[in-house]
């Protein structure tokens, strides 16, 4: 089986021919056309067999895909200006009159800081070739003044772990109304950790209309309930 023939565009390709990868691992031949179709994503598979590509390759390519068709994607212009009348009005908490609201089209939420990290280098060598892509990741742990500047950007993807996601959703940093694709990875570690009201709260902030794909290592009960509350019939795939 090669990349070209599970849907992927000549730029993302090219990555990943340059990454050195010739043929794709079985998470991600199954994935990967079911999240191009539009499907939400049920996945159990090991850390190591591919994941972040199963997830990300998909995710890159229906953003590159929406802005061709120059839907309006991220599109903080939109809807700065109306942040920042409410500020005057003094409704927009305690977002700062210069801080700009961020849009992500796309959320990815993992467990740890480290894991973030290796998922944001993932986005940035996977879309490469594709302009207007800015991937940032949120951690916590990290200082405020950094992350406001990160933000500020306008980064159509946000790599995150939860509290500190959260943290910018309640201070207007961040609006989820825009997201097309939630992306939960290491879910059951997520839930060991504790982070279940958070990610419950996040999702309750962005549209129903969003794909979600949910990547974990094991399905228990704990997951089963996550996955009928935050995906719409979802195509469940198992490595
Ligand atoms: P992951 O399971 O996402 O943590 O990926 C494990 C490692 O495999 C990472 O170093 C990836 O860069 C690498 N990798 C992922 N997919 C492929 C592939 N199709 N061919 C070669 N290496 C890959």
């Amino acid at each position: 089986v090669a990349f070209a023939v599970l849907g992927l565009c000549p730029e993302i390709l090219s990555s990943l021919s340059t990454a050195g990868y010739t043929e794709p691992t079985p998470v991600q031949q199954k994935a990967i056309p079911a999240a191009l179709a539009g499907r939400d994503l049920l996945v159990s598979s090991p850390t190591g067999s591919g994941k972040t590509a199963a997830f990300m390759l998909p995710a890159i390519q229906r953003f590159a895909q929406l802005q061709k068709e120059g839907a309006p994607v991220a599109s903080a212009a939109v809807a700065a200006p109306a942040e920042r009348s409410r500020e005057r009005r003094g409704g927009a908490g305690r977002n700062s009159r210069q801080q700009p609201t961020a849009y992500p089209a796309l959320l990815v939420l993992t467990p740890t800081r480290e894991l973030a990290t290796q998922v944001t280098t993932a986005a940035t060598t996977y879309g490469k070739h594709l302009r207007n892509l800015r991937t940032v990741s949120i951690l916590g742990g990290v200082p405020y003044p950094q992350q406001l500047m990160l933000l500020a950007k306008q980064p159509e993807i946000i790599v995150a772990t939860p509290g500190r996601l959260l943290d910018h959703l309640e201070r207007g940093r961040i609006n989820l109304s825009k997201l097309t694709m939630l992306v939960l990875d290491e879910a059951d570690r997520m839930l060991d950790m504790g982070f279940i009201d958070d990610i419950e709260t996040i999702v309750a902030a962005t549209p129903a209309s969003r794909q979600t794909l949910l990547f974990s290592a094991t399905i228990d009960n704990r997951i089963s309930h996550l996955t009928k509350s935050l995906l719409k019939t979802p195509e469940r795939i198992e490595i």
